[in-house]
């Protein structure tokens, strides 16, 4: 099969790889020339260039740029584009995008690899990826299922976990699991950071081991990712958040009042609940 890659970083250029090493045929299109040669070096497309013509007889096209610039993307592709050719992209956030696409393009098709890593761009791309990780496709009843069939096909040969939700619900849920993290790490380490004592501040960075590298990493990553989560998705991680923040005063108002069994309840719920959100992670 002939596939395009538009936006040649983490996610784009993994995708690349493990399609070219399926025998597929990979044409990148990036925005800078440097990012097209290191894609063509490094064996992630066959052919790469800035030039959106170059996609004209690809047969199904992934946009994975950065959420801002997935409609303009696909508004600049639909003058190079056989009617045949179907597009599916890798934003992380689904309203907005599938509804717009879908009127720019009707063989569109929403998804999400659920896989990443705190790095971006071409350099931090990695082989089998999305192996043993979710894959969510957001067909809406304006999708055409042959279209939704190819791509679920491709994605299905990733050897991922493939599921399928509505791009509402798809956004509510990883709002949850993903949205949300990356704000409560990001305000943990910001909050580490307002200890008024230097010493302190200084003994906590010294002190900091596996627990605080576990918990702050979502909230360390790509701050442009972060911000767009926050910016696409703002109803449903402020729902996640408000309710987050009343858990936390529960937690609060336990600790304040000595109720030690109801902490330790809480604590025992997750010790036995949390593996029920692990299921596609490799056991630790
Ligand atoms: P990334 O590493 O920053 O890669 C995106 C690449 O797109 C950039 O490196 C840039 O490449 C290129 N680009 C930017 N604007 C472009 C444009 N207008 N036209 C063509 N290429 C353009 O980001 P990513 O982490 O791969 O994320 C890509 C998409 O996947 C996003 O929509 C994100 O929401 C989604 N996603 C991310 C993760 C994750 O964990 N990172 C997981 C699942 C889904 P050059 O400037 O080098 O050419």
């Amino acid at each position: 099969m002939k596939i395009g890659i538009v936006g040649i970083g983490l996610i784009g250029a993994s995708l690349g790889w493990d399609f070219r090493q399926m025998g597929h045929q990979v044409i990148g299109v990036s925005r800078q020339q440097r990012t097209c040669e290191i894609a063509e070096r490094e064996g992630i497309c066959d052919r790469a260039s800035c030039d959106l013509a170059s996609l004209r007889d690809t047969e199904i096209i992934f946009i994975c740029t950065p959420i801002a610039a997935i409609i303009p993307t696909i508004e600049l592709l639909i003058p190079h584009l056989n009617p045949d050719t179907i597009i599916t992209d890798a934003g992380s956030v689904k309203g907005g995008i599938v509804d717009r696409a879908t009127e720019l393009w009707s063989s569109f098709v929403g998804g999400h690899p659920m896989a990443g890593n705190s790095e971006s761009g071409i350099a931090a791309f990695e082989r089998g990826l999305f192996h043993h990780r979710p894959y969510v496709l957001t067909p809406t009843p304006e999708t055409v299922p042959v279209a939704l069939e190819r791509v679920a096909e491709l994605v299905r040969s990733l050897n991922c976990i493939l599921h399928y939700a509505t791009p509402e619900q798809h956004d509510l849920a990883v709002a949850w699991i993903s949205h949300l993290p990356i704000m409560v790490s990001a305000s943990l380490i910001s909050a580490c950071l307002h200890e008024a004592d230097p010493v302190i501040l200084d003994f906590a960075k010294k002190f900091a081991s596996t627990g605080f590298q576990d918990t702050s990493r979502v909230g360390g990553g790509n701050p442009e990712m972060g911000m767009m989560m926050a910016e696409y998705n703002r109803d449903a991680i402020l729902r996640s958040l408000y309710q987050y923040r009343d858990r936390l005063d529960s937690t609060i108002g336990s600790i304040e009042s000595k109720e030690w069994a109801k902490v330790k309840d809480l604590l025992a719920m997750n010790q036995v609940i949390r593996p029920e959100f692990l299921n596609s992670i490799d056991p630790e």
